[in-house]
């Protein structure tokens, strides 16, 4: 089912016709109320006017995370504080948050494509949503909260924490729908299991994830234990939170893009040209539509890929991939590149071992250091010492033919590795301090 079946439906043509109109609105507003924008495309000497085509977006320069951090906190907003109804923030642990605002009408749009968001995932106003994701700053609880109310589902807003309450909820509330990051989803059923609760015999059959890189293995890992169908979610803060791409539960490959109201683009991350789709890079948006924080070309250092092709689901929106990677979080090891996701997988192809694990990085005098701290299963972990060491010495070479990367591998105790109740920390980079 589609829930705005006029826009995600949009033959390319009319899409891009819209687009285009939306952007050189935008572009025409931010240059007249954010003085960030004028002072640039001043420098520049662009005048909004010049946006003739949706290609003539590439005349125009990114967005970062600095520039925000420059602004800190309002000074990108594109309206008087007085139309502001709401705020909310990155999550982000060191030094200041990127703060973002709506309007009443951003939150009315917002909920709006979370309720489209939703009904891709197969969720229907029938629906029980408990929604573990975080309550506050972070928009993730409030997204997801006012999308489900939009579609006129029920939600359970728990927030995030408290684990084994939320899993009495599950079983006496009988919630058909889970939303939460991934690595919660896996703390959720470890602690079930701990308490003798089989959660796969429990009503849940729908699992919305993200927030934080997850891979194809995961979602297997978490299909089979939780007894769910798992949908991949995407946003940012940046450009809405949540409600940016989600998967179709028609064909769980490749996360519809909102095109309508967030204009994507694919760049060479190093030299910041453009690239065809297909290809692979660093994801750009334009938000087409948003009042309080509009942002145009903004650099999400995510990387991944677009496809066109059409979906089977009906929709005409454009996929992007999974993301693989960040072009900022990446790993830079002895001089090779290293996604933590890249780890992940080959963790996730061992039986043995847990999908809960932790990088961490060091130099110790010119080189660099990776220690891959990995769970061993409960079965495998009273092996004796000599398996292990073999499994230890599997798990090495694996990587090392995999991404070229030597490291050490620590096998650690079921359940040592600290659970998160939001996004899941996975590496400890010490070079730095
Ligand atoms: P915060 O900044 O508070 O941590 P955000 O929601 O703004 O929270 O973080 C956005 C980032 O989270 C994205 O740029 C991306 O790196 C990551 N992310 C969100 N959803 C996914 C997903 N489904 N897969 C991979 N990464 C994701
Ligand atoms: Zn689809």
């Amino acid at each position: 089912m589609i829930y705005d079946e006029e826009f995600e439906t949009l033959p390319r043509e009319a899409l891009e016709a819209l687009q285009l109109k939306r952007l050189q609105a935008v572009v025409q507003r931010v240059y007249s109320t954010v003085p960030f924008y004028k002072k640039k495309y001043d420098e520049m000497k662009l005048r909004p006017e010049q946006v003739r085509s949706l290609d003539d977006l590439q005349r125009l320069p990114f967005t970062v995370k600095d520039d925000l951090r420059d602004n800190y906190p309002f000074n990108m907003f594109s309206v008087p504080m007085s139309n502001v109804v709401r705020i909310h923030a990155s999550s982000g642990t060191t030094g200041k948050p990127i703060v973002v605002g709506y309007t009443s009408r951003d939150i009315d749009l917002w909920s709006g494509l979370m309720a489209r968001t939703l009904m891709a995932a197969g969720v229907t106003r029938s629906d029980i949503v408990h929604n573990a994701y975080g309550y506050g700053l972070f928009t993730g609880g409030l997204g997801f909260h006012y999308g489900a109310e939009r579609l006129g589902a029920s939600v359970i807003p728990v927030s995030g924490g408290n684990t084994k309450r939320q899993v009495m909820l599950l079983q006496d509330f009988g919630p058909t729908v889970l939303t939460c990051t991934p690595s919660y989803a896996l703390y959720l059923a470890e602690a079930a299991e701990e308490m003798g609760i089989d959660i796969r015999k429990l009503r849940l059959r729908v699992g919305i994830f993200g927030a934080e890189p997850w891979s194809v293995r995961m979602r297997e890992e978490i299909e089979r234990k939780i007894g769910v169908q798992a949908i991949d979610i995407f946003g940012l803060s940046e450009v809405i939170g949540p409600g940016v791409s989600v998967e179709c539960i028609e064909a769980k490959n490749g996360l519809h893009i909102f095109e309508d109201h967030f204009l994507p683009e694919i760049i060479d991350p190093d030299t910041g040209e453009k690239l065809p789709w297909g290809e692979e890079g660093e994801l750009v948006f334009t938000t087409l539509t948003k009042e309080a924080f509009p942002i145009i070309r903004y650099r999400t250092r995510d990387i991944t890929r677009l496809f066109p092709e059409p979906c089977r689901c009906g929709r005409t929106m454009v996929r992007m991939g999974r993301i693989t990677g960040r072009s900022d979080d990446m790993l830079i090891i002895r001089g090779v590149n290293v996604f933590p996701s890249q780890i992940e997988s080959v963790l996730m192809n061992v039986k043995e071992v847990a999908p809960h694990y932790l990088l961490i990085v060091d130099r110790e005098g010119q080189l660099d250091t990776l220690e891959v701290q990995v769970e061993v299963n409960e079965g495998a972990f009273h092996d004796e010492v000599k398996v292990l060491q073999a499994l230890q010495g599997r798990i090495q070479k694996e990587i090392r033919e995999m991404l070229g990367v030597t490291c050490k591998v620590k096998l650690v105790e079921p359940h040592t590795i600290k659970r998160s109740e939001g996004k899941a920390q996975r590496v400890i980079d010490r070079r730095k301090i």
